[in-house]
Parts: structure tokens; sequence; C-alpha cells
């Protein structure tokens, strides 16, 4: 498979684009979703967390109590590196997964912190490619999006890469700054696409068809 690794900050954009790339006909393995889903009421990794952490991480329901949790790691970085020693693990099992069974002329890898672990993604993709905006209209489109607070989205922003190591890292980047329209958004996207179809079919490396077709 023909693989590109898609990351940007949160609010960038990540998601409409990965969601354009599906449209016209892109595999789409998003880690921000599996990560949910392990989380979720029911989530595989649940009965993990509620051992490591105790029963106040997660909710009545038994889903990851997110603002629970989002309160301790801050305060103290070795909940964060228990909760990722935790989950890590699981995510990037089910990554593979989902990889493995994936099919279309090339496959998107949605990685929020794509850069914040480039170690593992330089080698797993062919083309790195970053959703960049500015600081002020990423805070803008999450505020609108979520109940977060401006010091609270921040704070995640201030915990992500910067813009720039993102930048140093990226073999195609799309503009999605707060004067690009959903249609430029789209226009940037849709070259991309064609230039990983043509990449792709160079390399050879397409899965098409069935599951269990050879690659
Ligand atoms: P990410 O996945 O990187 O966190 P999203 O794709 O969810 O970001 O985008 C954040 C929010 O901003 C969403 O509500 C999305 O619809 C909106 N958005 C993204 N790009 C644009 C754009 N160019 N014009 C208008 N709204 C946008």
């Amino acid at each position: 498979m023909f693989n590109i690794g898609l990351t940007g900050g949160i609010g960038s954009g990540k998601s409409r684009v990965a969601d354009l790339l599906a449209q016209w006909g892109a595999s789409v393995v998003d880690t921000d979703e599996i990560a949910r889903a392990l989380t979720a009421a029911g989530g595989a990794a649940m009965p993990a967390i509620e051992r490591e952490f105790g029963p106040g991480a997660l909710t009545p329901d038994g889903a990851l109590n997110r603002d629970w949790m989002r309160e301790r790691a801050f305060a103290d970085p070795q909940v964060r590196l228990r909760l990722e020693a935790l989950l890590h693990p699981v995510i990037g099992q089910e990554t593979e997964r989902q990889a493995a069974a994936a099919r279309g002329p090339y496959l998107v890898f949605v990685v929020p912190l794509l850069v914040e672990s480039i170690a593992r993604w330089r080698d797993r993709v062919d083309r790195i490619c970053v959703v960049d905006c500015d600081p002020e209209t990423q805070v803008a489109r999450v505020r609108s999006r979520s109940g977060l607070t401006d010091s609270a989205i921040r704070r995640i922003m201030a915990a992500q890469a910067a813009r720039a190591s993102r930048l140093a890292v990226a073999d195609d980047v799309i503009n999605n700054d707060g004067a690009t329209s959903p249609e430029q958004l789209r226009a940037q996207a849709k070259t991309l696409h064609d230039r990983w179809l043509a990449l792709a079919a160079k390399t050879g490396r397409q899965a098409q068809g069935l599951a269990g077709t050879p690659e």
C-alpha cells in the first residue's frame, strides 16, 4: 500500500481533509477515532484503565472520564505516561489491523501527534502531509465545535508540537488558515489526491479489490 501520514494541530482541519480524501476513494485509518472507540463505554481499553486509575477515571456509563483524566494528566506527567503506556500498544495494534484490511489506491493514516512520535511514523509512511493553520484560527475553530474554554484549548496546543516543527517534517502542506475557504481547502486536497494517485500507481503498491487479494 502507498501510505500517507496526515497530521496537523487540533482544529487545523485534518478530519475535514481526511473526509474529502475518503470521498474520492482513499482508505482512511484515523488513530484519534481508534483511541475514542477504545475509551468509549465498553471500549477494549476500559478494564485496564479502571484497574490502573480506579473507578474515578470512568463516567457512570463506563467511558473514560476525559475531563478527570485531562486535569490529572496536565497536573502530573506521570499520569499521562501511565495512560499512554496503557493505550499506545492497543491503539497501535488496532491501527495495524485496520491498515492490513484497507483497500483502495492509497491509505491515509490520520495521526494528530505524528510529529511527536515521528520515530514510529517516518518509516511507516511514504509521505507526511501537514494541514497548516495559524494558532488563532485553531482556537476559534475548536471553540466553536467544542465546549472547551480558550485556556483549555491553548493548553492542549502548548502540549502539541509547534507549527514550525510540523512543517519541518512535511513532504506536502495544505494551507488551511483563517482565510482559506472550504472550496480552497478542497482544491488543495484534490491536487494532492491526484499527485498521490500518480505516485501510488508508480510504486504499484495499490491494494484494490477484495480483502485477501495479494498486494
Ligand atoms: P482537526 O481534525 O484537525 O481537529 P477539523 O477538521 O475537525 O480539525 O476542523 C475543525 C473545525 O473547523 C471543524 O468544525 C471544521 O468543519 C472547521 N473547518 C476546518 N477547515 C475549515 C475551513 N477552511 N473553513 C471553514 N471551517 C473549517
